[in-house]
């Protein structure tokens, strides 16, 4: 389940926010203030962020949007900007501390939830429901089957849930390389408490499961820096 952390102050805007996240299908967390949203990016990294613009004590929702676009673990992060000013300068300014989108209070629910699909849609398809496709193999998040045709044949896959979420992971961002760290971030969801190794353990069990389907060479090792999905042809057989 994809995670949203709701930056806002303002607690009946933050539980109607919460609300209608909730019922599309969305998990919660929230934030009072720029230091509870800090410790919670900490913790875990969410797939996207409704950052308030004013927020009570030192920090704004700029300059916590600045920080973490300064560092490398949250710089691809998804970021919406929720304010109460309309003003054309503050728009930029929201935008040029790296916010993804922008929405001014009072917004309507439906507003919002289409902003967060364009957004997600764009940064971290894989917070999405969307079916998707690489050299034949298909994955499906809403029946959660992974497929491939294999000529008048359906391979079915039997993965498990993390090899799951890894390989939806993957094939949504294809031919990029991804560290160990990266991959416990944005598919176990915690880089604390888990051991890089792990990452081996469930990258190899993926393979098992590609096998039948003759796609498991899909998955690259790249030394010393992670793992890659090749969208190269000669990856698998036809
Ligand atoms: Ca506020």
């Amino acid at each position: 389940m994809s995670l949203v952390l709701v930056v806002e102050d303002e607690s009946a805007i933050a539980e109607l926010i919460a609300i209608n996240l909730r019922h599309a299908g969305f998990e919660v967390e929230l934030a009072l203030d720029a230091e509870a949203a800090q410790r919670a990016i900490d913790r875990v990294l969410p797939d996207l962020v409704l950052l308030d613009w004013m927020l009570p004590g030192g920090q704004s929702g700029v300059q916590l949007a600045r920080r973490w676009r300064g560092e490398s673990r949250t710089r691809e992060l998804p970021v919406i900007m929720l304010t109460a000013r309309a003003e054309e300068s503050d728009k930029i300014t929201g935008l040029d501390a790296g916010a993804d989108d922008y929405l001014t209070k009072p917004f309507s629910p439906k507003e919002l939830m289409a902003r967060i699909r364009a957004v997600l849609r764009r940064k971290a398809p894989e917070a999405l429901d969307a079916a998707v496709e690489v050299l034949g193999l298909r994955l499906d998040p809403a029946t959660r089957r992974v497929t491939r045709r294999m000529g008048e044949a359906l391979c079915e896959l039997k993965l498990g849930p993390t090899e799951f979420r890894l390989l939806h992971f993957l094939m949504t961002h294809p031919e990029r390389v991804h560290s160990r760290a990266q991959l416990l971030d944005r598919v176990w969801g915690d880089h604390v408490f888990i051991e890089e190794r792990t990452v081996d353990v469930h990258v190899k069990r993926l393979r098992e499961a590609l096998a039948p389907a003759q796609c498991s060479a899909l998955i690259e090792t790249v030394r010393g820096a992670g793992y890659r999905l090749t969208q190269q042809l000669g990856a698998v057989q036809a």
